[in-house]
């Protein structure tokens, strides 16, 4: 099959590799129709990573069933499918309470199955493969993981209706934190320093942009929820900006509100000065999020389906941009270049 393998220098080379087999009788093998680019994705671009080298990435993807192993009652070959790619190696003591988000050998157990979105076919366990109903397409459920990423973090935040909400950053995540707060009846103002993301925002419903290269987001926020601070920050930009926003959102929050971390840090120690006696006598909660998995009975994932299903959310205006699996290198400088590019998602056809 074609696959888009990672290179020495981070970049993605065009390749024939072996099609995954089934390695058990639970398990499914399906033909990659969508993937898509997320910051994280982003953050290894044209970084040297050698043990990432040759290996497919990727982890937002839809497809179509083609081959399922004996026991798999789920689906079926022919069946259009998203497929979850946060995957746990099922026996420690958090996947065994479905905290699978958390479990010591995510990385590793989820990049040789799943985690493979830039190639013809991935395979899976049966569990990972949820039914799209026949008026989701592809491309939108390609944006279901992203989503559920913003799901996870709003279920950890205990956002409530009418709650004053500031969200730092308007990509993806940004963007999707927008759509999950306003559908929860929330009041949201969103920073962001591309004013492409910006315009964006105010048509999926944001009730405030602020471009923080020409304007304080702390002082809009406050500005923006009485002068008190919000209830909650969700901190979305993450990676370089970390510095800049994390302290932001320290100071974006109202006494005992709550600053949601989904942005991601890199490997290893970082020291990022905050108010720590401040945010401590004024009772803040500081949430950091990793990825999602269940939320009571129920698969946040799966709960992202239905809610693109029934209309709840739509995420339709999110994919800005889309190429084939030949032109992923154009594809993610085009996704990384979003001051001129305008990108928001960008979606690859395989
Ligand atoms: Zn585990």
């Amino acid at each position: 099959m074609k696959a888009a393998l990672k290179t020495a220098e981070g970049t993605f080379s065009i390749e024939q590799v072996d099609r995954p087999i089934l390695p058990n009788s639970n398990f499914v093998l399906a033909r990659v129709k969508v993937a898509g680019i997320c910051g994280t994705d982003l953050r290894h671009w044209k970084k040297a990573e050698p043990e990432l080298e040759c290996h497919i990435t990727g982890h937002e993807l839809a497809g179509e069933v083609v081959e399922v192993g004996d026991e798999v009652t789920n689906v079926e070959p022919g069946d259009r499918v998203v497929i979850e790619t946060v995957m746990g190696d099922g026996v420690c003591e958090y996947c065994r309470i479905q905290r699978y988000n958390v479990c010591e050998h995510l990385y590793d157990v989820r990049t040789q199955y799943v985690s493979r979105a830039y190639a013809e076919f991935v395979a899976g366990p049966a569990e990972k493969f949820y039914k799209l109903p026949d008026h989701v397409s592809f491309e939108e459920a390609s944006l279901i993981d992203t989503l559920s990423v913003c799901l996870h973090a709003q279920h950890l935040s205990g956002l409530g209706i009418n709650d004053k909400v500031a969200i730092l950053g308007a990509g993806p995540i940004g963007l999707g934190q927008l759509l999950l707060a306003k559908a929860s009846g929330a009041d949201v103002i969103i920073s962001d320093v591309v004013d492409s993301a910006l315009e964006l925002a105010k048509e999926l419903g944001a009730d405030e942009v602020v471009n923080s290269a020409r304007e304080d987001p702390v002082e809009r926020a406050k500005a923006f929820s009485g002068g008190r601070g919000v209830d909650i920050v969700f901190e979305c930009a993450g990676g370089d900006f970390m510095p800049t926003t994390l302290p932001q959102a320290t100071k974006a929050v109202r006494r005992a509100g709550k600053v949601v971390v989904i942005g991601g840090f890199d490997k290893g120690e970082t020291s990022i000065p905050l108010e720590w006696q401040r945010m401590q006598m004024s009772e803040i909660e500081l949430i950091l999020c990793a990825s999602f998995a269940m939320h009571g009975i129920y698969h946040e994932q799966g709960m992202v389906l239905d809610m693109i299903a029934k209309g709840r959310i739509d995420v339709k205006k999110l994919i800005t941009h889309r190429f084939g699996l030949d032109d992923i290198n154009e594809a993610f400088d085009t996704a990384q270049n979003k001051h001129e590019t305008g990108a928001v998602f960008v979606a690859i056809e395989i």
